[in-house]
């Protein structure tokens, strides 16, 4: 089987390559067209196939006919977190499990975790919506991919590693951890695109510049990273140290595992979802009714294709908003503005709304700081605490008075910047956990503090 489709040449800014240049550019009413013929289909599918949905659809007072336009998707009820625990292992699978070839699991911190599978069919979408994904990060056939996001249960691995050898590349399957040996891979082999988790990606570029190896001056060009929230200011650090084009890449495994959605290295403003595939709203996580184009709130994604696992209008937490502004790639499909964090994720500190993120776009670049960062939730009376801990730079004074001073003023950057007063401990170098794959953010002693107390 042939990787790309169709023919075209190679690509550049004006005129980039794309994996699926008719799909990519189909204008934007044979979209919408498409997605109402696949939409109508696979909600009768689902209401044929599965029993836990159907019962849903019932409650609502809803069949597949009662979808007459896109708009009309508002009547369907949506698909949560707690739809996929209440059905564990297979419940909400619309085939035999005999069809499904694969299944994937995502760690649930509490209970059990949750289940999806694919069928032949999905495995094989998977493969070329991952293979557009990377190619509209920066990927073209031929070129080296060292794959750093963790194989296993967790899609990020598996999900970049077919996308990959589908668009025609050479693919490193390193996973995550033992860095040293992944920055002499890099080296060594030439990899011109690193998958990675954004925090993997600043240890690996620590831990090169700890062994002497200058990764700009690698081919290295582009960075398809994903998985986890991450701000603008980081971008900007990621491309400097690796010197390369920084592309946030954008999925689920609910819905798919990566491959959902991408930024174009063109613009990198804004990641485009792929609407022949799912349909993407944007809803108030208040009322939860449907927002205009344009206005903030929470993701809900409606797979049109999907066999084992489709999915209505699933919430995915995450807070964004879409816009169909025409980009200067020339992709048409809608684009998801970058995430800023999930509800999930949402710190009420002092009556403040926090996301983990804007502390991050707050730090990185603050003189004297690096760019590593935890946040420790404690419990001081009847409120949260936040105690951010950051870590100085190899060259900056370490003696008390110093490291005092230091606190004090990103005390006072993030009193400004995110409008909240907390603690703020400044370590040593080294001293802030490193990410292997999935960075830990927040370290919530919350409760063992509620229990001491007691
Ligand atoms: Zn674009």
């Amino acid at each position: 089987m042939t990787s790309l489709k169709g023919s075209q040449s190679i690509g550049d800014e004006s005129h980039p390559f794309m994996f699926d240049r008719d799909a990519e550019t189909m204008p934007r009413g044979n979209l919408a067209a498409l997605q109402l013929r696949r939409l109508r289909k696979s909600l009768t599918y689902v209401y044929q196939k599965v029993a836990h949905i159907r019962r849903k659809f019932e409650a609502a007072d809803v069949t597949p006919e009662t979808l007459g336009s896109l708009a009309d998707i508002a009547h369907f009820p949506f698909t949560e977190k707690t739809d996929l625990r209440d059905t564990y292992p297979f419940g909400l699978f619309a085939v035999p499990r005999e069809q499904v070839l694969r299944l994937h699991a995502s760690s649930g911190t509490t209970g059990k975790p949750t289940v999806v599978g694919y069928t032949r069919a999905d495995l094989d979408l998977w493969s070329d919506l991952m293979a557009r994904t990377l190619a509209c990060a920066g990927a073209r056939p031929g070129d080296i991919v060292h794959n750093a996001y963790g194989y296993g249960l967790f899609t990020g691995g598996l999900g970049a590693h077919y996308g990959a050898e589908r668009l025609g590349c050479t693919v490193v399957p390193v996973s995550g951890g033992g860095t040293e040996r992944q920055v002499m891979l890099m080296r060594d082999f030439g990899a011109a695109i690193l998958c990675a988790t954004p925090s993997y990606a600043l240890n690996i570029a620590e831990v090169a510049a700890g062994m002497g190896v200058d990764i700009a001056a690698l081919p290295l060009r582009y960075g398809a990273f994903g998985a986890e929230p991450w701000s603008e200011p980081m971008r900007c650090d990621l491309e400097a140290r690796l010197g390369i084009t920084a592309v946030d890449i954008y999925g689920l495994s609910e819905i798919l595992g990566p491959g959902v959605a991408a930024e174009c290295h063109v613009a990198q403003d804004g990641l485009h979802g792929w609407e022949d595939h799912f349909l993407f709203e944007v809803i108030d996580p208040e009322t939860l009714r449907p927002l205009p184009m344009g206005e903030a709130g929470e993701l809900v994604i409606t797979t049109l294709t999907k066999e084992a696992l489709p999915m209505v209008r699933y919430r995915t937490r995450d807070i964004t908003r879409l816009s169909d502004e025409p980009c200067t790639c020339g992709r048409t499909h809608v684009r998801i503005k970058r995430v800023t964090g999930r509800n999930d994720d949402m710190l009420i500190i002092r009556g403040v709304n926090v996301y983990p993120s804007q502390v991050e776009a707050a730090l990185i670049g603050f003189p004297g700081l690096a760019p590593h960062y935890q946040i420790v939730l404690a419990r001081d009376g009847p409120l949260d605490a936040m105690t951010v801990e950051v870590e100085r730079t190899g060259d900056a004074p370490g003696d008390a008075a110093a490291c005092a001073k230091q606190a004090g003023d990103v005390q006072r950057h993030l009193k400004s910047m995110i409008g909240v007063t907390c603690a703020v401990a400044v370590k040593a170098p080294g001293e802030v956990p490193r990410s292997q794959g999935k960075a830990v953010r927040v370290k919530d002693e919350r409760d063992g503090a509620a229990r001491r107390g007691e």
